[in-house]
């Protein structure tokens, strides 16, 4: 059996980055740039103000001149073409375009209205209050880069220069299959000694907040005929995930049904709990992986495996959860042969993390995981101890570059 991060290495060695499709602006929200997008245009476009306030030149007020005719009124959207000479002033709005001669604004809080003009009281320094023609960016500075995850700010970005349509990365394709003749989708009565299918439904949706498509296909139940059909289908797609049937009890046929499939197995078994009995191969391209039935240990293996996986095929940079370093608030249990996930809660406290782990932790208890922020990683033949051992957390929201450090 191998550790987190050979097989980590091992299935992102198998990414083939998927090609591009041009999307509208808004369809590209949490998908991944495919192109260098360069401005096309200026921000901002015209030196405008950035006060509600008078406009005029600084030059008057580095003379000393307190009192301004004003001569304009500019709300923002109605430029003038009115020249400002010396002691006058224009009343301007915020956005709107400095009339010509103007290089200053004096906000309105640091004047006093007179009879036919205005007073100021506190001049500001020369060339206040005045966003410059292309101070934040000029045509052609670099917006995206590849790989880079579209989120609200970038749309604003983008929607802010005139980009209607971004190339994104193809959403990489899911099929996700649940395996076990005791499954039930809800909404069906339950059986005596069946179970609710919960696995596809968490799939689906860390596939989808992962960026993917997910297709569900449904349950096989325990039978080599039937997993090898709805195995054959999602062989198509660009990733697949059984979940249960993996392991090695008489009814698991998912791998030999892969085998038969001519899925080549990279590995079957990684020294983690949950997650043990996870087997990953490839066919054509196509990522396979069969996750443990349990649904801890489904969702794990997604998080430590699939969803890097899912990322990179969209050629994200950030593949990994962020992490943290905390002490544990409570007495740290033994860890044996395999490094250990606990499902945990994390908190900040007297400047340094703490973490509290969600009660049970069998990894069948989909409510460890329910209540969780993170993963405790206690590396393989932890001695456990007293509470303030500290431990890597992995956390279960966000993306990061670095890798976290995962234990040998
Ligand atoms: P298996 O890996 O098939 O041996 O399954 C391990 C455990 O996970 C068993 O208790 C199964 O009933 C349960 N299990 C398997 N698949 C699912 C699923 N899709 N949803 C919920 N529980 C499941
Ligand atoms: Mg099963």
């Amino acid at each position: 059996m191998i550790g987190i991060d050979e097989a980590l290495d091992a299935v992102l060695a198998e990414v083939r980055p998927l090609g591009a499709e041009r999307v509208p602006l808004l369809e590209a929200l949490g998908r991944a740039c495919a192109a260098t997008v360069v401005s096309p245009e200026a921000v901002p476009g015209f030196a405008n103000s950035a006060m509600d306030g008078f406009a005029l030149r600084g030059e008057d007020l580095a003379e000393g001149r307190r009192e301004f005719a004003v001569v304009a009124e500019i709300p923002a959207g109605r430029p003038s073409a009115r020249h400002l000479f010396a002691g006058e002033a224009a009343k301007i709005m915020t956005g709107a375009p400095l009339p010509p001669g103007a290089d200053t604004v004096v906000p309105v809080e640091l004047t006093v209205a007179l009879e036919a003009g205005v007073l100021v009281t506190d001049p500001p320094a020369p060339g206040s209050n005045v966003r410059l023609a292309g101070e934040d960016l000029t045509p052609g500075d670099r917006l995206l880069e590849p790989g880079d995850r579209v989120g609200p700010a970038e749309i604003g970005l983008l929607a802010s220069v005139g980009v209607e349509t971004l190339p994104v990365t193809r959403r990489p394709r899911v099929a996700i299959l649940a395996t076990g003749s005791e499954l039930v989708a809800p909404g069906q009565p339950l059986a005596s000694g069946q179970i609710r299918n919960s696995n596809s439904f968490t799939a689906y949706a860390q596939v989808l907040e992962a960026g993917g498509d997910p297709i569900l296909l449904g349950i096989a139940r325990d039978d080599a005929a039937e997993t090898r059909r709805l195995l054959a289908a999602a062989l198509e797609q660009d990733v697949v995930l059984t979940s249960g049937g993996v392991s090695v009890g008489e009814f698991d046929f998912v791998k030999q049904v892969q085998e038969e499939l001519g899925v080549e197995r990279r590995f079957w078994g990684v020294k983690t709990k949950p997650g043990k009995p996870l087997a990953f191969g490839v066919r054509e391209g196509t990522l396979v992986f069969g996750v443990p039935g349990n649904p801890v240990a489904s969702m794990v293996s997604f998080e430590l495996y699939i969803r890097p996986a899912v990322l990179a095929l969209q050629r994200r940079r950030d593949l990994y959860r962020p992490y943290v370093t905390a002490a544990a608030a409570e007495p740290v249990k033994a860890a044996k042969e395999r490094a250990e996930l606990r499902r945990c809660r994390v908190a900040r406290e007297g400047g340094r993390w703490r973490f509290t782990t969600t009660g049970p932790q069998g990894s069948g208890i989909l409510r460890s995981m329910a209540l969780a922020q993170g993963l405790a990683i206690v590396p393989a033949r932890h001695p456990g101890g007293a509470a303030g051992q500290e431990l890597t957390v992995q956390l279960l929201e966000g993306s990061a570059e670095e890798r976290p450090p995962y234990p040998v």
